[in-house]
């Protein structure tokens, strides 16, 4: 039997593809490795499902963003909302601007996707592992079973993020196959890894709103990005941390010699909180660090960082040297957690080796790719799911279209 469209991959991309190219009247089966689909679904958000964010822009996003921006702009967070809505999810917003399904559960999410591709007419077929694709006068998926055969391929394999969950990064070495290159990848939104023994590791299940900044070797500053850090048993975590990992990892492999700094007071620099430690000594000298950053900053950060002495007795180096800690910590990050605990993979096929008006392959007829196998990676918040659902819809249309 011979389908007008095999999509590789039932995740969040596949499943879209799926509805929209058997919507659009094609003949469509969806295959996946796993016995059990959707377990990245289910694991994400803490098992709530971050659908989508309330604003989408290119640069929430690594990656070539005039291709994401054209990519993004074919289907809106409204309607991507009124999607959900009519296959029975009602989203949420929460103040942080992330959008969860009103029961907060990330089932809600995988069973209306599930539900709707079967209403879509589309086959699904797990335990169905793709090993291969060969091309011909249609192509041919050599599978652990009998190989299928179909006129167009949408491959939606995924990176190499939580490989147990069936994204291994064999989607990769099928693309390969098929002419396309892949760049290399590494982990993205992954906690960060402190390897000697070093007082954050005792601090475990603190948490703090800081400034990150990565700085090269030549003291320039990266990146800056702000938010929640959690520190834990091996090094650090918390949003902020999986935002910059990517760009740690990155600078770190073209220079050894770049540094992860904090900043537990967003906003002010060693000299700042020097003049504010030397004003609040003048007001009352009786006064220590702690009593003047209390509320500012965690009180176990502070009495790691602070000592007691009052602001009268405090000598001036010593206070230089607090401030400096303070505001310009250097986090001794020896490697990230590896994709086992990555939330995403970035690198991967590069955008301009597709067409972004359709997802179709520029270097193999009919081959069509979409989700996380791109080149493309978002920041935290629900907009690598957006990504999912854009390039996978865009993909199962323009198939179809050809049906
Ligand atoms: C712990 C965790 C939490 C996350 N939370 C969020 C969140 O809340 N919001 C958000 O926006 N993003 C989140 N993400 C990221 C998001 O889940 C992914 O970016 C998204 O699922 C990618 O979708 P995809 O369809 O491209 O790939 P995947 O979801 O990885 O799906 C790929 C599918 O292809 C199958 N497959 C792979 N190779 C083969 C093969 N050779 N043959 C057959 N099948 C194959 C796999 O089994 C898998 O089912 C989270 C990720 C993780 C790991």
């Amino acid at each position: 039997m011979i389908y007008d469209v095999a999509v590789v991959g039932a995740g969040a991309a596949g499943l879209m593809a799926a509805i929209f190219a058997g919507r659009g009247g094609a003949r469509v089966a969806v295959v996946d490795g796993a016995r059990k689909i959707g377990a990245k679904i289910l694991i994400s958000g803490g098992g709530r499902c971050n659908v989508t964010h309330d604003v989408v822009t290119p640069e929430d996003f690594n990656g070539n963003r005039n291709t994401i921006g054209r990519v993004l702009r074919t289907f809106s967070v409204e309607q991507t909302i009124a999607f959900f809505e009519e296959i029975g999810v009602a989203l949420k917003r929460e103040e942080t601007g992330k959008l969860f399904p009103v029961t907060d559960r990330a089932s809600t999410v995988l069973d209306a996707l599930l539900r709707a591709t079967r209403e879509a007419g589309a086959e699904i077929m797990s335990g169905t592992r793709v090993k291969a694709i060969r091309t011909g006068s249609s192509f041919r998926l050599e599978t652990n079973g009998v190989p299928l055969l179909a006129s167009r391929v949408v491959l939606a394999t995924g990176g190499q993020s939580v490989p147990k969950t069936g994204s291994d990064g064999h989607g990769f070495t099928i693309a390969h196959s098929l002419g396309h290159t892949v760049t290399e990848t590494f982990p993205a939104l992954v906690p960060l890894v402190i390897e000697e023994p070093h007082w954050i590791r005792d601090l475990t299940g603190t948490s703090a709103d800081v400034e990150l900044f990565v700085r090269s070797g030549s003291r320039r500053v990266l990146v800056r990005r702000r938010g929640a850090m959690l520190l834990t048993h091996f090094g650090v975590s918390g949003p902020v941390v999986l935002d910059i990992s990517r760009h740690w990892i990155a600078a770190r492999n073209e220079d050894r010699a770049t540094t992860l700094v904090a900043n537990f007071l967003p906003g002010d620099s060693a000299e700042e909180l020097e003049k504010r430690l030397v004003a609040a000594g003048r007001r009352n000298p009786h006064g220590t660090v702690s009593s003047v950053l209390r509320g500012l900053v965690p009180e176990r950060i502070l009495s790691t960082l602070a000592p007691p002495t009052p602001l009268g007795r405090l000598e001036r180096e010593e206070r230089r040297r607090i401030a400096l800690s303070l505001t310009e910590l250097p986090i001794p990050v020896s490697r990230d957690r590896g994709f086992d605990y990555a939330e995403v993979t970035a690198g991967g096929v590069p955008l301009s080796e597709i067409e972004s008006a359709t997802m179709e392959s520029r270097r193999c007829r009919g081959l069509y790719l979409c989700g996380e196998i791109l080149d493309v990676d978002g920041r935290i918040g629900g907009f690598n799911f957006q990504w999912a659902w854009n390039s996978g819809r865009l993909a199962g249309l323009n198939c179809a279209n050809l049906a």
